[in-house]
């Protein structure tokens, strides 16, 4: 939907209004406004994406993230092809009709080759009658050339997830190294939608700094590059990233305050924006046991079950206290389940459950 479609985008000041909204009335009506704007755009029903971590071998150093290439504390792993088709083939059989691929971020050749095979292996390899294309595919591996990307889009993946992790230019200045700029990255969005993949993004909220209206400039900012989905959860420190350790010695904000304002933001998101796909983070339920559900009846319509090998679930920790790590792929699958039902939703199995957004664009 282009902003000429809507009856109205609501302002900053509107969007930065319902971000405060802390009485539980009012909160209430905003999650009230958020599910029945979900209903009418998207449905009701939950889609699954099978995340799959198939390695932590990065050469970025994002202050905030605990597997960047200066944390020498990490056991680095990078899963074989094989593994990785084992565990997308586990979420096909489980029902998931799509999988995210992630990884930390190289851009070396060989690195770019081993995706283009990946992506194009469990395509190949998770054909069914009820899924004839094979998984849906979303990767996650950061900014790369047009040409990895244009190869990536061409084996196969059809929705990228980059994040623009906060649309405040110096806020992201500061909480990533000198030669990691803004411009790139918004570059890569840029390049992303052009080449034809569906477009997700995301922010991580109660970044040290970060205020309200920020926040609701990265609502604008979503509205702005055309996103097709939003993945976006709390900010959590990790002891050996120096968000945590130096700059910030503390997390700014309360788990209770990350709780309201991610949950806030998801129903803003989906107010102002509609018709896109919303993800309710693992992230979220690193900050309450009962987030992810709370992210469904504010307005999220996808749940991301882990579907990395167990034996490498514990290296891929962005921050600490990471739910899931000792479970195994069924009873991730189970437990969403059991989370959705529990506030009355139906996931969707076999479907890959591409946004009314994103499929209206191409048409
Ligand atoms: N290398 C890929 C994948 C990064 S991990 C990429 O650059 O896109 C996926 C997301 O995890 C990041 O975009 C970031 O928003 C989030 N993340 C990283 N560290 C985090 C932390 N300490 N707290 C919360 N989210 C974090």
């Amino acid at each position: 939907m282009s902003i000429a479609e809507k009856v109205k985008l609501p302002d900053l000041a509107e969007i930065a209004a319902m971000l405060s909204l802390r009485l539980p009335a009012d909160r209430e009506s905003l999650r009230a406004r958020a599910e029945a704007t979900m209903r009418e755009h998207v449905g009701d029903r939950v889609y699954y994406r099978g995340l799959i971590e198939f390695s932590n071998v990065c050469a970025r150093n994002c202050y905030y993230c605990g597997i960047r290439a200066a944390n020498h504390r990490v056991r680095r792993y990078t899963l074989t092809i094989e593994e990785i088709l084992a565990a997308a083939r586990s979420c096909a059989t489980l029902g998931y009709g799509s999988v995210t691929l992630q990884s930390g971020e190289r851009r070396d050749p060989a690195f770019v080759d081993f995706v283009c095979s990946v992506v194009e292996a469990v395509k190949r390899e998770t054909r069914s009658a009820q899924l004839p294309d094979g998984l849906g595919i979303t990767l996650c591996v950061g900014e790369q050339s047009e040409a990895a990307y244009r190869r990536m889009f061409a084996a196969g993946a059809h929705r990228y997830l980059l994040r623009i992790e906060t649309s405040n230019r110096t806020l992201f200045e500061q909480i990533h190294p000198a030669h990691q700029s803004y411009d790139s990255r918004v570059e890569c969005l840029a390049m992303l939608r052009q080449i034809g993949f569906q477009l997700g993004t995301g922010v991580m909220i109660g970044l040290p700094g970060q205020t309200v209206s920020d926040l609701a400039q990265d609502i604008l900012f979503f509205d702005r590059v055309g996103a097709d989905m939003i993945g976006m959860g709390p900010y959590l420190t990790h002891p050996d990233a120096p968000l945590s350790a130096g700059v910030c010695p503390t997390q700014a904000l309360s788990r209770d305050e990350l709780l309201r304002l991610t949950l806030n933001m998801i129903a803003a998101t989906r107010i102002v924006l509609a018709d896109v796909n919303i993800a309710a983070t693992t992230a979220l339920q690193a900050v309450h046991p009962l987030g992810r559900e709370a992210g469904l009846r504010f307005g999220a319509n996808v749940l991301m079950p882990l579907a990395t090998p167990e034996n490498v679930r514990a290296d891929y920790l962005l921050y600490s206290g990471k739910p899931c790590v000792d479970e195994g792929v069924d009873e991730c699958s189970t437990c969403l389940l059991g989370r959705a039902r529990s506030v009355g939703r139906e996931v969707a199995l076999n479907e890959w459950g591409d946004s009314p957004h994103a499929t209206r664009r191409s048409r």
